[in-house]
């Protein structure tokens, strides 16, 4: 069968949840209606690294951007970036059509309009009360990165992202609408 051309890049948790922090997965492993979307249009898949998973591991605790938006957190996120921007422009080059990023809303790392900030970091075991955190419109430190690194290469690519507590209104026919709403004029220069 013919290659469709055109592609997609996912957030790594939409396809894979055991990444997420411990006790926040909604799915025990992809979410089936935007696979499911993804299977009946034929888009292929490009699944983004976990940031989070891949720096402080399974057994990290909920973050905020605030904690994450250091240094040497970029410099991570920029490191598995490299091969995406990569890819991305060259999938574009070629004439291929990478319909758009998704993220996570309220993540500190893939958050694309929301994200979520707050604790401002101590000793957790001599707090009487751990501080609360909120979802704040802001971007996620690492789509940040991602969108930083695009734009340097000239690249522009859209970028929506999910709201995990509402999955029954997950839609995949949505999201597309959605990044086309937001892709026009994207590709390279
Ligand atoms: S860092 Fe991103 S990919 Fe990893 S679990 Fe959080 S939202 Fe998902």
């Amino acid at each position: 069968m013919k290659r469709g051309r055109k592609i997609v890049a996912l957030a790594h948790c939409i396809l894979n949840s055991n990444a997420k922090v411990a006790g926040i997965a909604q799915t025990p492993g992809a979410i089936p209606v935007i696979v499911e979307g993804l299977l009946r249009d034929g888009v292929g898949i490009v699944q983004l690294p976990c940031p989070e998973q891949t720096y402080g591991g399974c057994r990290r605790w909920g973050m905020t951007r605030e904690q994450y938006d250091v240094p040497n957190y970029r410099k991570h996120c920029r490191t598995l970036l490299e091969d995406v921007v990569d890819q991305m422009e060259d999938y574009l080059r070629n004439d291929y059509e990478v319909l758009g990023i998704v993220g996570v809303d309220g993540s500190p790392s893939c958050g694309v309009d929301r994200t979520c900030v707050g604790y401002p970091g101590g000793e957790i075991a001599s707090m009487q009360l751990l501080p609360e955190c909120s979802i704040v419109e802001g971007r996620g430190v690492f789509l940040e990165c991602l969108m930083s690194m695009l734009h340097d290469r000239g690249v522009s690519i859209p970028a929506v992202g999910i709201d995990e507590a509402l999955q029954e209104a997950l839609s995949w026919d949505e999201l597309l609408k959605k990044l086309c709403r937001c892709g026009e004029g994207v590709g390279t220069p």
